[in-house]
């Protein structure tokens, strides 16, 4: 038998470096199995050491909108590089960039830009509680803004009670001001506005949770949520990390503000698709809130690699693509006929199968129903679930590996991959029902 070159590198990775990745989740670790060490990617594929070719619906988990190796953005990030790596000082395509987000988010009026996710949430906290001068802050359980330690908090036995850290090395102080609600539940919202209105700084949401593979908040959560923030002094805080360019141009927020009339957050934390998948993600929001940042305002935010050339680059070269009017409307279509297509092979092999999508963003779940909230989501069959993807993988797919998380489409996607794909999948699902 060959060798697997997978194997040996995961072997060789994990002498090194804990569980042999750098983020947990690549490690395979809820499906079993070896993970796939990519050499190279094209399009909408990538191949792994072995030189297997798989069909990407990760797409570096959002970023990829236009597929792997999109000329124009090579050609703007190989200009880019020649010009210089990094300077510590401005530079016009950071002006650009945030141009370009201001356009296309009515809630933007000024942003900053900074180098992950992570970052980028736990700076717009920080700034929430600046701005309202309050501690406390709301998260829903089954969303993830990062692992700053304040936000690394699971529920605790009631209203009353704060959060539980859910790692290691986070003592419980840091996260006494962290209330944990669950997910499109109205009257647990209003009673913690009831209790805490008056301390409450901001609430973080995840508005289409990715991180629950996909739920979206529901309309008249949403409204409401909008009206309490409003009514009690909270900023609305939007994490569309994952969300933001990729489920619409204008974001999940275009998406309720159809909706809900005059619908827009506070503040909003993007990342992923706006650096085309390079270091970059920003926050931003009003004016008046956005001043309060240093260097202008008290609360303190910075950055060595902030606002990346290179990076900055790559984000324009893919925000200038995915503006074209036929864009999203092409895409979207896409991600309804992968949809569509496993719901059919599904229902044909008699499998329970429930499945979203919005934009180039998909979810589905191994359940009769969409779930609403992550105890739902958590009635899903995680065994069953690993041999989908086993499955998948062995047929030349990879979704991601943990049934808590969403599947991109990009525009590189075409009509046979997706037909291959729900081919693929209708096996996978005959094989499950035996
Ligand atoms: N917020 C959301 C909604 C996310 O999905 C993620 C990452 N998947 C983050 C924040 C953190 O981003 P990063 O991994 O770039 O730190």
């Amino acid at each position: 038998m060959a060798t697997d070159k997978n194997l040996e590198l995961f072997e060789r990775a994990r002498a090194l470096i804990p569980g042999g990745v750098n983020s947990p989740v690549r490690a395979f670790r809820a499906v079993g199995g070896t993970p796939r060490f990519v050499a190279r990617a094209q399009g909408a594929y990538f191949w792994d050491a072995n030189g297997d070719r798989y069909i990407d619906y990760i797409g570096s988990w959002g970023p990829m909108i236009l597929g792997h190796g999109h000329p124009r953005v090579l050609e703007a990030v190989q200009k880019a590089a020649t010009e210089g790596f990094s300077f510590g000082a401005p530079t016009e395509r950071e002006i650009e960039l945030a141009e370009e987000i201001v356009k296309h988010l009515p809630a933007v009026e000024m942003v900053r830009l900074v180098s992950s996710g992570t970052e980028a949430a736990m700076s717009a906290i920080r700034l929430a509680r600046g701005a309202t001068g309050r501690s406390h802050i709301i998260k829903f359980e089954g969303c993830y803004h990062g692992h700053a330690d304040a936000l690394l908090v699971k529920a605790g036995s009631g209203l009353a009670t704060f959060g539980h850290p859910t790692s290691a090395g986070v003592p419980p102080e840091v996260v006494q001001h962290t209330l944990v609600l669950e997910y499109n539940n109205v009257a647990l919202l209003e009673e913690a506005f009831a209790t805490h209105g008056a301390d409450l700084a901001c609430v973080v949401i995840e508005p289409i949770a990715g991180n629950m593979n996909f739920v979206r908040a529901s309309v008249p959560f949403m409204r409401r949520l909008r009206e309490l923030c409003t009514q009690h002094g909270a900023l609305l805080v939007f994490d569309e990390v994952m969300t933001g360019f990729r489920v619409a141009l204008g974001s999940a927020q275009s998406v309720y503000a159809k909706a809900i009339p005059g619908f827009k957050p506070d503040l909003t934390v993007l990342g992923k698709v706006i650096g085309g998948g390079m270091p970059l993600a920003a926050f931003g929001g009003p004016r008046a809130v956005m001043e309060q940042l240093a260097p202008l305002g008290p609360v303190y935010q910075a950055g060595t690699l902030s606002g990346n050339p290179v990076a900055t680059a790559c984000g324009l070269a893919t925000l200038k693509e995915i503006t074209q009017p036929s864009f999203f409307p092409a895409l979207a279509k896409k991600t309804q006929a992968l949809v569509d297509g496993l719901k059919a092979a599904a229902s044909e092999a008699g499998v329970p199968f429930a499945a979203d999508c919005e934009g180039g963003m998909f979810g589905f779940f191994l359940l009769p129903e969409l779930p609403q909230n992550y105890p739902a989501v958590m009635k899903s069959d995680a065994p069953r679930f690993g041999k989908l993807f086993h499955g998948l993988l062995d047929r030349g797919v990879y979704i991601a590996p943990a049934l808590y998380e969403a599947g991109f489409v990009s525009s590189a996607h075409s009509d046979e991959d997706i037909a291959r794909t729900v081919e693929a999948a209708g096996e996978v699902f005959r094989s499950l029902r035996t």
